[in-house]
């Protein structure tokens, strides 16, 4: 790659732009005009009680709508935003779309969550306390209804300093989960720490429950539900897939689980109805 024959035979080498960084800035530059157009769309994914498989929650899942790819998932975009500022415009955008579409559809009364899901850098801003306060306010969502989704490394890379952006949050009366819980490094003294109201278990392990790796994840399922049950936080699993691992997972404790088996992130409209299913 990059290596062209000079007009002397002299093999050269094309330094800085590579087709990488090209089409990096080629997508930095489309996500910028796509926040101004408003093409982002939010997906909802809902969260069933594991026992009463009535709907608890939904999570807000971003899409890009590409006037010429079509329907991009966050995989395709959200690495670029996170690399540059845009993470913070585009993050603030789905916190208040995500908490006006949730107060439409009555969660206040009707007392479902929902998840939305934070970057390092928003999460690192100063402002992030600020930004999650306007959404509250100008959408109407009782802030219990708020659940912030982060990443263990978020919450662990600077435990001080997350600690003092966590106290602010929970002033405001939002609740915190952590995601893709057991794929990072998590401590548990910093843990035990922090307050934190519900652990992911990553859809890795729900995976593997039936897999070669059955015994073992399993195991490491059981430890997590205990674990998170003796620090009092709820435990949602995600990538729910079949109803061999919808069993196992209720078996194991668990409170809540999401996953493709129950529903898949679908648009608006769509996940509106599952809040009203039709008579059986
Ligand atoms: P996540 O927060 O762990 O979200 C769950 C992901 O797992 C979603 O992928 C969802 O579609 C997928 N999923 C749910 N159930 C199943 C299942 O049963 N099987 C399988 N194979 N997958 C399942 P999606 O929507 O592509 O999002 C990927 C990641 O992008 C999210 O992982 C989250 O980290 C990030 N993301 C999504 N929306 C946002 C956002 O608004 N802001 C930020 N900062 N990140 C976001
Ligand atoms: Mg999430
Ligand atoms: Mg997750
Ligand atoms: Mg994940």
């Amino acid at each position: 790659r990059a290596k062209h024959e000079g007009k002397n035979g002299v093999r050269t080498f094309q330094p800085a732009m590579g087709d990488e960084t090209t089409e990096r800035v080629d997508l930095e530059r489309d996500l910028r005009d796509a926040l101004v157009r408003e093409e982002f769309v939010l997906h909802y994914q809902g969260q069933f009680d594991v026992r009463t498989q009535a709907l608890v929650g939904f999570e807000a899942l971003v899409r890009w709508q590409h006037p010429a790819q079509g329907l991009l998932p966050p995989g395709r975009f959200i690495h670029v935003a996170e690399d540059s500022e845009l993470i913070l415009p585009l993050g603030a955008w789905v916190l208040r779309e995500a908490c006006r579409q949730a107060a439409a559809w009555g969660a206040n009364a009707r007392g479902f969550t929902v998840s939305v899901n934070v970057s390092a850098k928003q999460f690192d801003h100063a402002d992030f306390a600020q930004v999650v306060r306007q959404a509250l306010t100008d959408s109407g969502l009782d802030p219990h209804r708020l659940i912030l989704e982060l990443t263990e490394s978020v919450v662990l890379r600077d435990p001080a300093a997350a600690a003092g952006q966590l106290a602010r949050l929970r002033e405001l009366g939002v609740r915190i989960a952590l995601d893709d819980f057991g794929t990072g490094h998590s401590s548990l003294s910093l843990l035990r720490q922090m307050p934190i109201d519900f652990l992911k278990i990553d859809r890795s392990f729900v995976q593997d429950s039936h897999s070669a790796d059955a015994a073992s994840s399993r195991v490491l399922i059981g430890i997590m539900v205990t674990l998170a049950h003796g620090l009092q936080m709820q435990v949602t699993a995600e990538g729910v897939e079949t109803s061999e691992q919808h069993a196992l997972l209720r078996e194991l404790g668990c409170d809540a689980l999401q996953g493709f088996l129950l529903s898949r992130p679908l648009p608006a409209g769509q996940a509106r109805a599952l809040l009203d299913p039709p008579a059986a």
